[in-house]
């Protein structure tokens, strides 16, 4: 059973526990999130050098069995060896056994097939239910697919929103041919000034106010509508969290989507994948 099909929407965690000041309302805000049902929790061992994971880990406490974990490992951390300890450091801070979906989070220097390794070990010791990759464009795809262990591969997580749908031309498809979901990160623009500027979109406000909704889940509720795609935005305000939930429940119309393509075209031609 894939962990990530079940699930259209799930909490990001980037730039939390970063500040210990902020820890409690972050730890509050995912657990409102996990009291609405959103039940997918995002993060990696990069958000805060180990700091969002113990954020994690504290929201879940107690509660771990509602969960869908996912963390990545560096790629720096991700040979056959270090990927053991790695994941080992992982499951310390978020105080628990295993994790659903381990990815690496981006492709770095180590050879992909010695990655694929240390994960299937880790599966196999039931650290880790299933794995998958991170900011993998299509060849990255096809590659991994061919290496030994790399049809198991269980989610690629890539930056997908309104303002980037390059993924649509070729890569999308492709996860979609091989079963396999796209985790869409970024889902709102994570800099202030573009999500400023996709929040401002005259169309995007139009088909909001239609629905009497918010640009914010309009915005969401575009990569709901696709199928095989999984938005994880990260809300640290309650009413971001109970809005982003509430985005769940609104059904675009032909009208909406089309209004949206206007202003938001999808490219017609292959363009490399968004990275942040
Ligand atoms: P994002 O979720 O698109 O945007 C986050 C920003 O949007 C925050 O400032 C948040 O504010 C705000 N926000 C959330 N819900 C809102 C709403 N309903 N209305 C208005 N504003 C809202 O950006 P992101 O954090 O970059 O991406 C989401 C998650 O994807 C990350 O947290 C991380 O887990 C993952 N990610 C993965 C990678 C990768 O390489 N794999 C890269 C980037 C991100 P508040 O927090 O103040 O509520």
């Amino acid at each position: 059973m894939n962990p990530i099909a079940q699930h259209r929407l799930g909490q990001g965690t980037w730039y939390m526990g970063e500040d210990p000041a902020h820890q409690d309302e972050e730890v509050r805000a995912l657990q409102l999130g996990l009291d609405l049902g959103i039940t997918l929790v995002d993060t990696a061992e990069m958000y805060g050098e180990g700091g969002a994971e113990r954020v994690v880990g504290a929201a879940i406490a107690g509660r771990r069995d509602e969960v869908t974990l996912v963390s990545k490992v560096y790629p720096h951390n991700a040979g056959r060896s270090e990927v053991q300890r790695a994941c080992e450091r992982s499951l310390a801070r978020l105080g628990t056994d295993r994790i659903d979906l381990y990815l690496l989070h981006w492709r770095g220097g180590v050879p992909l097939a010695e990655t694929l390794e240390g994960f299937e070990k880790l599966r196999a010791a039931g650290k880790i239910l299933a794995y998958g990759v991170s900011n993998f464009d299509t060849a990255d795809m096809q590659e991994a697919l061919r290496a030994p262990g790399g049809k198991a591969i269980a989610a690629n997580q890539v930056m997908y929103n309104l303002r980037r749908r390059g993924i649509e031309f070729d890569l999308l498809p492709w996860c979609r041919e091989h079963g396999i979901p796209v985790m869409a990160y970024s889902p709102l623009e994570s800099d202030r000034r573009e999500q400023q500027r996709l929040f401002a979109d005259p169309a995007l406000r139009q088909v909001a106010a239609r629905h009497g909704a918010t640009p914010a889940q309009i915005a969401l509720a575009f990569l709901f509508a696709q199928d095989g795609v999984c938005a994880i935005p990260k809300a640290v305000q309650p009413d971001h969290v109970r809005a982003n939930r509430a985005a769940l429940d609104i059904v675009l119309t032909p009208e909406d989507l089309a209004t949206l393509d206007a202003a938001f075209p999808a490219p017609k031609r292959k363009v490399a994948l968004d990275i942040l």
